[in-house]
């Protein structure tokens, strides 16, 4: 639980050079005017251990910020406060890992497996077509299906499974493919009974030959009226919390960015909003997202539409690796993004409202550690010991493939 105690830095002599005494809780500094860009214009809350309290003051101080409030989180009835005594001044803040403020989705409710590969679901395609524009790299495709006709929904964040007709190289039936899902629970047209796939058609070379991925090809050619077996939902891992100010930071590649176009319209589409009494979001919400060129980039003019109507709100970095320039001259990749904002990205992680969520190929992963590990340095961090308390906390939410 956390109390207000506004007022008593001085009383915990924080404002000294050394912390004389010690505290094993956890602070909430509320500031005005602290940040960049468009963050200095918010509140903004970060969450501290008392040994770093003192240096957070100060950062704030100088970079002209104005504290509104401390709050202390309460100590259980007799348990101690004597944590090891810390110099403040040699410590630097770290990253809070307490968990979001309000209860993030429960996992308990969320629906899995409500359909099985030996009992699908069979849906009906009511929609397919082609999210590129002209000069794009490949083929990547919006699909829709009606689930009207039985119990088969989900949340934003999880996944289906699709069985492609036909059959393998054994005569077998093709095992199931997952998909992430791209639509809310309420589907694209908000009136519920569909669920929408952000699918690239696999294509590779072999021996001189194209050979197209079985179930991504079947999805991509497929026809409004075909009927399609699907499986679960299933998965946990990218649940939304429920905390409308949480700050959720998403990093996409490509398809990757099915997860996050369902958070972005539950955030900010005018029909979803409506839908959504309980979540009216109010947080920061910044999409990085990594294509190779500009028309392969996904679902632009929604999200121009959410930059124009929640400029306070969303914010959308592009790095088009095969148009745009590193500062080292090679490729810009999301990594670089990363680096770039390396400081905001950590600022918004010490907030113990912000969450990370990364989708895409697995081949993101690296770059990415890479340079949450240079950033994370840069301010005295160790990352690898960083992130897994990230993901402990549920702030640290990784789907690729
Ligand atoms: C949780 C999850 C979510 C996913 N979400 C999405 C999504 O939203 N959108 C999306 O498009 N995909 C998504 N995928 C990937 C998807 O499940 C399939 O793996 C993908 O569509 C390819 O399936 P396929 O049947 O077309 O290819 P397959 O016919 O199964 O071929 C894949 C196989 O081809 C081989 N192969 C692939 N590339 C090469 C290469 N360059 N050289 C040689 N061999 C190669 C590999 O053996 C690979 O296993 C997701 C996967 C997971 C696990």
């Amino acid at each position: 639980m956390i109390g207000p105690i506004f007022g008593t830095v001085v009383r915990m002599r924080v404002s000294t050079g050394k912390a004389t005494q010690s505290d094993g809780r956890m602070f909430t500094v509320v500031v005005e005017g602290f940040g960049v860009g468009l963050q200095r214009r918010a509140e903004r809350r970060l969450t501290v251990p008392f040994g770093q309290l003192q240096r957070l003051m100060q950062t704030i101080a100088l970079q002209g910020g104005q504290i509104r409030a401390i709050n202390a989180e309460e100590l259980p009835a007799g348990s101690a406060t004597q944590a090891p005594s810390t110099d403040a001044g040699s410590e630097a803040p770290a990253a809070s890992t307490t968990p979001a403020r309000k209860a993030p989705v429960s996992h308990a409710d969320v629906p899995v497996n409500l359909y099985k590969p030996k009992d699908p679901f069979i849906g009906t395609v009511i929609g397919n077509y082609s999210l590129l524009t002209e000069g794009a790299i490949g083929r990547v495709n919006h699909i829709t299906f009606d689930l009207s006709e039985g119990n088969l929904h989900y949340v934003e964040g999880q996944s289906i499974g699709i069985i492609p007709d036909g059959e393998d190289a054994n005569g077998k039936p093709h095992k199931l493919r997952l998909y992430s899902i791209a639509s809310t629970r309420h589907g694209d047209n908000c009136e519920g009974g569909t669920v929408s796939l952000c699918v690239r058609q696999l294509q590779y070379e072999k021996d001189g030959s194209i050979i197209n991925g079985v179930c991504s090809t079947f999805l991509c050619d497929i026809e409004p009226g075909a009927k399609v077996k699907i499986t679960g939902p299933v998965g946990k891992e990218m649940l939304l919390p429920a905390d409308e100010e949480a700050n959720v930071i998403m990093l996409a590649t490509g398809t990757g960015i099915a997860p996050m176009r369902a958070y972005l319209r539950r955030m900010f589409e005018p029909t979803e909003r409506a839908k959504n009494p309980d979540y009216q979001f109010r947080g920061k919400a910044w999409l990085i997202m990594g294509v190779p060129k500009t028309p392969n980039l996904l679902y632009e003019d929604d999200l121009q539409r959410y930059l124009a109507e929640f400029p306070e709100n969303f914010r959308y970095t592009k790095a088009i690796s095969r148009e745009e320039q590193n500062p080292s001259g090679g490729r810009m990749y999301i990594q670089d993004r990363v680096t770039e904002h390396a400081d905001e990205i950590f600022s918004l992680i010490e907030d113990p409202k912000t969450h990370v969520y990364m989708c895409g190929l697995r081949g993101m992963e690296p770059g990415i550690d890479e340079a949450m590990t240079a950033a994370a340095a840069a301010k005295d961090l160790n990352w690898s010991e960083l992130r897994p308390q990230l993901k402990k906390a549920d702030r640290w939410h990784v789907e690729t493939y």
